[in-house]
């Protein structure tokens, strides 16, 4: 049990730390040529020893989730399905016009939005004219997103063929009373039968995506949720705080914030839930995230092989990983980009053959550094400090880690630093003591916004 005022004292807003630095801190419009160049050393040097990810955003859904802070367009329209998946060969063609070999795709994922909006032929096209013209590592980790809703068997069946092995589920809430003010109408039946059809078709591992803090969620409610959902036995389950952020996700201010639970009822929610994944076999990995010990990423996590990038933790590594599509984000080892948010922009640029980058951010070698802290604590639970940061490490991150080895969280013995039982409650806390770009905004108005920790 984790003791009550630890969880309040460490309930603020960190970031996720699915980069460093994060993403609020990348600038406008990077040096394109610099990018480039960044691009090929970076596919030279990884590509043949690694292989490389790839992730596609598919960012169209069919109605609006209001607590959704994803980059998306609601349409019903599905003739938009056409134009967009010839831009994001387009853009793939234009990278692949950059590689000088052959690029080894070992982890692949189809994001959204709602991937399986698209359907199954469209997404055949697409998937053979990447393959077309690329590679595939022996270990292949391919995955989609897919909606309860509209996943078919068609869907699975295509994806499956392909090589895909992973489906994640956005459930949510199994509750009606919390899916109508949400307006993700989403019934029990759907998650089973597509959970059921998905294990049919050859699916090694259903993650389910749930959400706590959501409105009109009751201590009641979200047992029977989280009940619900280990009845069908998820491989693995990612249980996300609500973030709440209407300055940024606009739709959240569609509900009364009256309904959302108090910082009290959200800790209790948690901790209720994680008894319950524990109690029924689950592990605990880190940052929200449970499995099966059956599951590749319980493997990975065991024998310290777990990695984390934009899609969250991964059993795969690859230190490439190239994004395609509206918002997509890439990260070649020595630089971030994200694309466009504005689809009209994003067609516009590659119109003009284009890379459709909008901002991004070269990192260091003190960035790259510290990285590797942010890492380590979130993917293996510890690190050893280097003796060449003595400085940055005495003034900036050990007062913080101090503090936390005197609540328990952490260790620190001679240069090593390791996440405590307790601590690992809290992962996202003590990478923050290693985020140097953050604080250096720690007492500034303009200082970027997260959710909180819990
Ligand atoms: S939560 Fe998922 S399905 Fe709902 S609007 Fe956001 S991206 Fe679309």
């Amino acid at each position: 049990m984790i003791p009550e005022y630890l969880l309040k004292k460490y309930d603020r807003e960190v970031p996720r730390y699915t980069s460093y630095p994060t993403v609020p801190f990348w600038k406008e419009m990077p040096d394109k040529g610099n990018y480039i160049a960044d691009f090929k050393t970076n596919f030279n040097q990884y590509n043949t020893a690694y292989g490389i990810s790839l992730y596609i955003h598919l960012p169209f859904c069919e109605s609006l989730c209001t607590y959704c802070g994803c980059n998306k367009v609601i349409t019903a329209n599905h003739r938009v399905e056409e134009k967009y998946l010839n831009a994001i060969l387009n853009e793939w063609y234009q990278y692949r016009r950059l590689m000088p070999a052959t690029p080894i795709i070992r982890q692949l994922h189809l994001g959204g939005g709602t991937p399986t909006f698209f359907s199954a032929d469209n997404l055949r096209r697409l998937l053979n004219c990447i393959f077309d013209i690329a590679d595939i590592h022996p270990e292949r980790e391919f995955s989609i997103e897919g909606h309860p809703n509209n996943t078919t068997k068609a869907h699975l069946k295509m994806l499956h063929l392909f090589g895909f092995r992973r489906i994640s589920f956005g459930v949510q809430d199994h509750d009606p009373e919390v899916q109508r003010i949400i307006n993700r109408i989403q019934p029990y039946e759907n998650v089973k039968k597509t959970t059921v059809w998905a294990r049919e078709s050859g699916f090694s591992s259903v993650n389910y995506d749930l959400i706590y803090g959501l409105p009109r969620q009751t201590e009641k409610s979200i047992e029977k949720t989280v009940l619900d959902t280990i009845a069908l036995r998820p491989d693995r389950i990612a249980f996300y705080s609500y973030a709440h952020i209407p300055w940024k996700a606009r739709s959240q201010r569609l509900y009364d914030e009256n309904d959302l639970p108090s910082p009290e009822q959200k800790l209790k929610f948690y901790t209720l839930s994680r008894e319950l994944f524990l109690a029924s076999g689950y592990k605990d990995i880190g940052m929200d995230h449970f499995a099966l010990p059956s599951d590749d990423l319980y493997k990975a996590y065991k024998d310290g092989r777990l990695q984390r990038n934009f899609m969250g933790y991964t059993a795969a590594h690859t230190r490439f990983l190239l994004g395609l599509g509206v918002s997509a984000i890439s990260d070649t080892g020595t630089a971030y980009v994200q694309n466009d948010k504005k689809l009209s922009n994003y067609y516009g640029r590659l119109n003009d053959s284009e890379l459709p980058v909008l901002k991004g951010y070269f990192l260091n070698q003190t960035d790259v550094s510290f990285r590797q802290y942010i890492l380590d604590i979130s993917c293996r639970g510890k690190t050893r400090l280097h003796p060449g940061h003595k400085d940055l490490l005495e003034k900036n991150v050990l007062p913080e880690l101090k503090e936390m080895e005197a609540d328990g969280l952490v260790i620190i013995q001679n240069k090593e630093i390791k996440v405590t039982e307790t601590g690992r409650m809290f992962l996202r806390n003590i990478c923050h003591a290693f985020d140097l770009k953050g604080k250096l905004y720690k007492n500034r108005d303009d200082k970027p916004k997260f959710s909180k920790s819990i």
